[in-house]
């Protein structure tokens, strides 16, 4: 036999490793879609185990056949039967509902990685991290409802979470494994979103189609509202809060409109470590995808003169009031961060729905805080069961303040 004919590599050439074992949750949205990109630009590195929607059968069911998925689940039932008839003689399973995706997620692999969006992403997570597979987190929901006890399960399954989420990703590197240092804090860059620089009059009059125009990022149709209100930074407050067992002074947000940096570490020393790259969710996945090693993106090099007018400003609590309460969320250190995700659902879709105006989803948010902390609902959920039952109680609340309060808002 010819050594090359052999299973052993020949002598200076690499042993060729196996392929990554991958799931992503969420593949039809912009999240799982950049992902998808990444993997069919490199079909010999991964092998896809499944693949995750809502319900849009016709896309996932393309994405499926062009990266040789071995399982294909939409979430909504209706639309299974248009997914099994794409499918068809592809060889490719697959299978509908709540619980196919359970199925799907808790399929043992090398990376997960969870992009569905909403706390429809939340029992997908922990099935998951039941599994222990590695996760390459974007749904950020999952921790601002269930943070603690989603860290405990990870802790005990000794499953690593990756943060895809570019703020914490750009975070995850700079610490690389360790503790933030006593004294020092993490900085977190917002963009501002695209009225950060309105005054508040002209926020009064915002319409959707504005809100969901993003000046740097091209997103799903929740974050991008929550990116126009700063919700999505104050989320983000609580996901590194979570991540990387911060206190809440350890952590400041920083306004920074061309999204450059991603994210400082600021050491007691003063030394400021700052993690700089393309605005392109790409890179972070990439990275996810990669870890522990390093990717290789030629296209994404940057370059420098990208760097020569960079801006940083404080956040004005005034104009962006989602910020400071998403902080007064976590000092409750209860169910509340959990109450403030679900509301913000429910007033995010109310405003979308043209149900209230723009500067009436934080108030909408605020109040229903406030009633479920009188109704005696904010203690914090132990268990996946209690933070779903939170977040239903707050959907009621806030589908009530909607109906009732809406209009004035
Ligand atoms: P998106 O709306 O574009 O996509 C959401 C995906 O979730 C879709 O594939 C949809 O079919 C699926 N989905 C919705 N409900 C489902 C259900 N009940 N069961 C199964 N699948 C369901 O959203 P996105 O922008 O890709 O964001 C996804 C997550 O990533 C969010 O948690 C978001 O906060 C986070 N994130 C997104 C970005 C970004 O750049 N888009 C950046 C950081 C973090
Ligand atoms: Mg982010």
């Amino acid at each position: 036999m010819r050594a090359t004919d052999s299973e052993e590599p020949a002598r200076g050439e690499k042993k060729k490793a196996a392929p990554l074992r991958v799931t992503i949750l969420g593949a039809t949205g912009s999240i799982g879609t950049n992902s998808l990109y990444l993997v069919a630009a490199d079909p010999a590195r991964y092998h896809v185990e499944a693949l995750v929607a809502g319900s849009n059968a016709e896309c996932l069911a393309k994405w499926a056949v062009c990266v040789g998925a071995r399982h294909a689940v939409v979430a909504d039932e209706r639309t299974f039967p248009a997914l099994k008839a794409a499918l068809s003689g592809t060889g490719i399973s697959c299978a509908g509902g709540a619980d196919a995706v359970l199925e799907a997620a808790g399929r043992p692999v090398d990376r997960v990685i969870a992009a569905i969006v909403g706390t429809a992403g939340l029992a997908p997570v922990c099935a998951a991290l039941e599994a222990g597979s590695t996760l390459a987190l974007a749904n950020k929901e999952s921790l601002v409802s269930a943070g603690h006890f989603v860290m405990a399960r990870a802790r005990e399954k000794k499953v690593q979470i990756l943060p895809i989420d570019s703020e914490h990703n750009a975070l995850f590197q700079l610490l690389n494994g360790h503790p933030l240092s006593p004294g020092g804090k993490v900085i977190l860059t917002a963009s501002g979103g695209p009225f950060w620089k309105f005054s508040k009059a002209e926020m009064q009059k915002v319409t959707a189609t504005q809100a969901l125009c993003h000046p740097n990022w091209k997103m799903g149709r929740r974050i991008t509202v929550d990116s126009a209100t700063m919700m999505n930074k104050g989320f983000e407050v609580i996901e590194a809060f979570y991540l990387f067992s911060l206190g809440q002074t350890q952590i400041e947000v920083i306004v920074h409109p061309e999204s450059r940096v991603h994210g400082f570490v600021q050491h007691a020393d003063g030394s400021l470590l700052a993690q700089i790259s393309l605005p392109d969710m790409r890179i972070p996945i990439a990275y996810c995808l990669h870890w522990p090693e390093q990717a290789s993106l030629p296209e994404f090099r940057m370059d420098l003169s990208l760097l020569s007018d960079l801006h940083f400003e404080k956040p004005d609590p005034e104009r962006f009031p989602a910020l400071p309460l998403a902080f007064q969320a976590l000092s409750y250190g209860s169910g509340a961060p959990c109450v403030l995700n679900a509301a913000d659902e429910i007033a995010v879709e109310g405003f979308l729905d043209g149900k209230i105006g723009f500067c009436g989803i934080v108030p909408l948010v605020e109040r229903c805080i406030e009633k479920a902390e009188k109704e005696g609902l904010l203690s914090e959920p132990t268990t996946l069961e209690q933070a779903l039952q939170l977040d239903q109680e707050a959907r009621r609340i806030a589908n009530s303040l909607l109906n009732t309060t809406g209009a004035s808002l």
